[in-house]
């Protein structure tokens, strides 16, 4: 199972080339899009989801042309919007029911069957005759991923999914994931680092409608051993030590401003080598500093 993305493009009536050449190749498993907001991830999601017209490029899953055969793909697909509406009166068990008749498990066992494992394996099943308005966030998100996994797709496309959850909920919603990137294609895409770095064995970097990195998290970040220097300073030396560094992100700790500067050599008085991560990497490769190989880690 594989899905290959080649050159897709995609301008907006109003001028905005939200996608620009973007090639990706993803395995099975967990693969994680990660860009600021705007970077074109949702048109990306939304075109792979069949929702949506590219104007280049190509798609396949499988040998499933994705931009020609929707009907195929929308068979094998499940998909998690940014954003979904729910009936907020009627009880989980019910409109899972109602989407499991609509996927087309018409006999009715069958689908008591499916609809009771779905919401044991999104651990709804005790809420099942709540109303979906009463659901937490990270309740719905799950309710989402349930709906998404009825017909058994082998690709899931998630946007934005950990937005506005809280931490508990956040970890509870990446075990789910995680489980379910054991045997299908999972794509997550998200502007939090961490969520990428938690769940992910493959990612890109996406900004401005290109992709500028692709590969194994750990091998990226590999690419800025011994290149990222600490200094802890004061909030109002900031705008100096930007000007004269490559400062790669500025972050409050304990009171004081922490910055880390991208450097092949010691920057000067005060700085310490630190070990780089993915946040390293991510804001280096968005703001140009960086330019790693394309891709990093793939065979
Ligand atoms: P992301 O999901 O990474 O936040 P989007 O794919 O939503 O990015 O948006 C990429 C760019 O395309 C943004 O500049 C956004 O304003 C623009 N855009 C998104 N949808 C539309 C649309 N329907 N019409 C015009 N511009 C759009």
């Amino acid at each position: 199972m594989e899905l290959r993305i080649e050159k897709l493009s995609k301008r907006y009536p109003n001028g905005v080339q939200a996608l620009q050449d973007v090639s990706l190749d993803i395995p099975l498993g967990m693969f994680g899009l990660l860009g600021p907001n705007g970077a074109g991830k949702s048109t990306l999601m939304r075109t792979l989801a069949t929702l949506q017209e590219a104007d280049g490029g190509s798609a396949s899953l499988n040998g499933i042309d994705v931009l020609k055969q929707k009907d195929e793909v929308r068979k094998v697909l499940g998909y998690l919007p940014q954003e979904f509406g729910l009936y907020p009166k009627v009880s989980a068990e019910v409109l899972l029911t109602h989407f499991a008749a609509l996927k087309g498990i018409a006999n009715g066992k069958e689908r008591r069957e499916v609809v009771r494992a779905l919401l044991q394996q999104t651990n709804l099943y005790e809420h099942r005759r709540k109303p979906l308005g009463s659901f937490s966030g990270g309740m719905k998100q799950r309710f989402g991923i349930a709906q998404a996994l009825l017909g058994n797709p082998r690709l899931i496309i998630v946007d934005e999914p950990t937005a506005g959850l809280d931490p508990e909920e956040r970890i509870r919603f990446h075990n789910l994931l995680s489980a379910i990137g054991e045997n299908i294609i999972v794509i997550l895409s998200t502007h939090i680092v961490s969520d990428v770095s938690d769940l992910c064995g493959r990612m890109a970097i996406i900004h401005q409608g290109r992709v500028l990195v692709t590969g194994e998290p750990t091998a990226l970040v590999n690419g800025l051993q011994g290149r990222v220097w600490k200094k802890s300073i004061d909030a109002l030396e900031l705008e100096a030590h930007k000007t004269q560094h490559r400062v790669v992100l500025v972050r409050l700790f304990a009171g004081r401003t922490l910055i880390h500067v991208l450097d092949e050599q010691q920057p000067g008085a005060g700085f310490e080598p630190v070990v780089p991560d993915l946040e390293d990497l991510y804001f280096a490769t968005i703001r140009g500093f960086f330019n790693p190989p394309i891709s990093a880690g793939v065979n």
